[in-house]
């Protein structure tokens, strides 16, 4: 049988497996999906997330629940030989080892990318994970926690100043939604006033959201000063160290909180391969999806979604390569053109171009508020009806009817019971309760410190033996001894 590897579950590796599980006939091909984490995240949700509208569990997918046929490798991939036709993954503890292909997917998707700025490794955390997502929905809530037990001053400042850098979609949205949950919390904190909170997104160009029109840029920024919250443009962050922000134009913000949306780049375990990658790292593909060199293609190896340069035939590519834009929209509509490719190819037909005209964008910016750009953005909405068109799209974009239950769920009980602010900052070190109270075996003395003591302790341990006990266990242990013999 054919043997499928799909590395990386996301967007893109879900949706191929997906779609191979419907097109594939019984014994015409055995597909393996790997990935790291055992579940495909939601990532336009993890605004939400980190700002308590949804909880952490419900943007994931579990692959095991949801992929019926596919056998899942829940393991990290570390290297690709096309050449061996195998790929290295290494699970969590374990020894790497290599699986066998006949033909490869490469849909590893993309992480931060960031610079060498002094501080930033050091300091700041991405919003491309959960885990990263509830760190800061928990962080917003305990600094809240902790300011209002301060007087007036610098540190208690600092507990309630949040900078965001990066304005494009994921930035803007983390920051408007992050900014929400913090009106929320001033009505169960009396001890802190809104003219306390500092909210700061930098951005280095010279506009937010290239995505929709300047107008609507412009809108968001107003809106979000409204809200006391800060957009500086054409400022790039200098330095972070000690959690302190320093910028091109001179400001210093002293902070806890520094969110890092600035960019991506192709999954890095790309460069540990022989596949042919363009200059920004990602695999090049041809339209139809299969990878290709300057000599032509290379058999058997096909990709989709954030890690790859898949060249858009309706000219609304990138400004640099014409190439499609990374995001959810088309990373699902490939692996279902993938998906339908492959399983033409094993029948001996050919594969079709991928062909994608982006129907438009739409962010939530916050409770009841959002915009949305369509038509070549040439039209917009604003405010509670965009919020509203956000939330729709999304609700029903997710994978799977068991979760988009449960997120719809979240933002009904929303309604009804408010914003959960409850914070689980203490899961990440979940023995401390236990282990403050757990009573330990007493230190034995040291040898020549109390010798009486520990003679005494000597003569009350031979007391307790039981000889009876004893013998028996030498007995049994006598038995054994030819029976490990025999293994040997
Ligand atoms: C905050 C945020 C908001 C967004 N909002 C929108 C939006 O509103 N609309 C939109 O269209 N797009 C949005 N996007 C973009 C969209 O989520 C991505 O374009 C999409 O997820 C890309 O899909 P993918 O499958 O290529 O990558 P991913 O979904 O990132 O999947 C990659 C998978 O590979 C796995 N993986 C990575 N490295 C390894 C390894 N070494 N070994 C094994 N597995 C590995 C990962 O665990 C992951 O499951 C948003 C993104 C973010 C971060």
């Amino acid at each position: 049988m054919t043997k499928i590897l799909i590395i990386g579950g996301g967007y893109a590796g879900f949706y191929t497996a997906r779609t191979l599980e419907k097109l594939l006939n019984k014994g015409e091909a055995e597909v393996t999906l790997v990935d790291a984490r055992p579940y495909l995240t939601y990532q336009p949700f993890l605004p939400e997330v980190a700002a308590g509208s949804i909880e952490p569990r419900h943007v994931l997918v579990p692959h095991r629940r949801h992929l019926k046929t596919t056998q899942v490798v829940n393991a990290k991939v570390t290297g690709i030989s096309n050449a061996d036709k195998q790929v290295t993954v290494q699970a969590e503890g374990g020894e790497p080892y290599t699986l066998a292909y006949d033909v490869l997917v490469v849909t590893l998707g993309a992480v931060s990318r960031t610079f060498p700025i002094p501080g930033i490794a050091d300091n700041a955390i991405g919003l491309k994970s959960v885990e990263e997502a509830e760190w800061i929905r928990n962080k917003v809530t305990t600094n809240f926690d902790r300011a209002a037990n301060l007087p007036a001053g610098p540190e208690r400042q600092r507990l309630l100043t949040f900078v965001v850098v990066g304005g494009g979609f994921a930035g803007i949205e983390g920051f408007a939604e992050v900014r929400g949950l913090a009106t929320k919390l001033l009505k169960h904190y009396p001890e802190i006033t809104e003219d306390e909170l500092q909210f700061h997104l930098i951005e280095a160009a010279d506009r937010i959201m290239p995505e929709v029109s300047l107008e609507t840029a412009k809108w968001v920024i107003a809106d979000l000063a409204k809200r006391h919250a800060t957009v500086h443009l054409e400022t790039q962050v200098t330095s972070a160290v000690d959690g302190v922000v320093e910028t091109s134009k001179g400001d210093k913000f002293p902070t806890d909180v520094i969110i890092w949306t600035a960019g991506q780049m192709a999954n890095p375990v790309l460069r540990n391969s022989d596949l042919p990658l363009e200059p920004r790292g990602r695999l090049r593909l041809r339209a139809d999806l299969r990878a290709t060199d300057d000599d032509g293609i290379i058999e058997g190896v096909w990709g989709a979604g954030d890690s790859t340069q898949v060249p858009d035939v309706t000219g609304n590519g990138l400004p640099f390569d014409g190439s499609c834009v990374p995001n959810a929209q088309h990373a699902v509509r490939q692996a279902r053109r993938l998906g339908k490719n492959i399983v033409a190819s094993l029948r001996g037909d050919q594969p079709v171009d991928y062909v994608h005209k982006p129907a438009g964008a739409v962010a939530g910016l916050g409770v009841g508020n959002g915009v949305f750009t369509g038509g070549k953005k040439k039209f917009a909405l604003k405010g509670g009806i965009a919020w509203l068109f956000h939330r729709g799209y999304h609700g029903l974009a997710i994978p799977t009817w068991e979760r988009k239950w449960r997120v719809f769920g979240d933002w009904w009980h929303q309604i009804w019971l408010g914003r959960d602010i409850a914070t689980t900052t203490h899961v990440q070190n979940p023995r401390a309760f236990f282990e403050e109270f757990a009573s330990r075996p007493k230190p034995k003395p040291a040898d020549d410190a109390k010798p009486a003591e520990a003679k005494a302790e000597k003569a009350a341990d031979k007391k307790a033996e039981k000889p009876a006990e004893a013998k028996a266990e030498k007995a049994a242990d006598k038995k054994a001894e030819p029976q490990a013999d025999d293994a040997k």
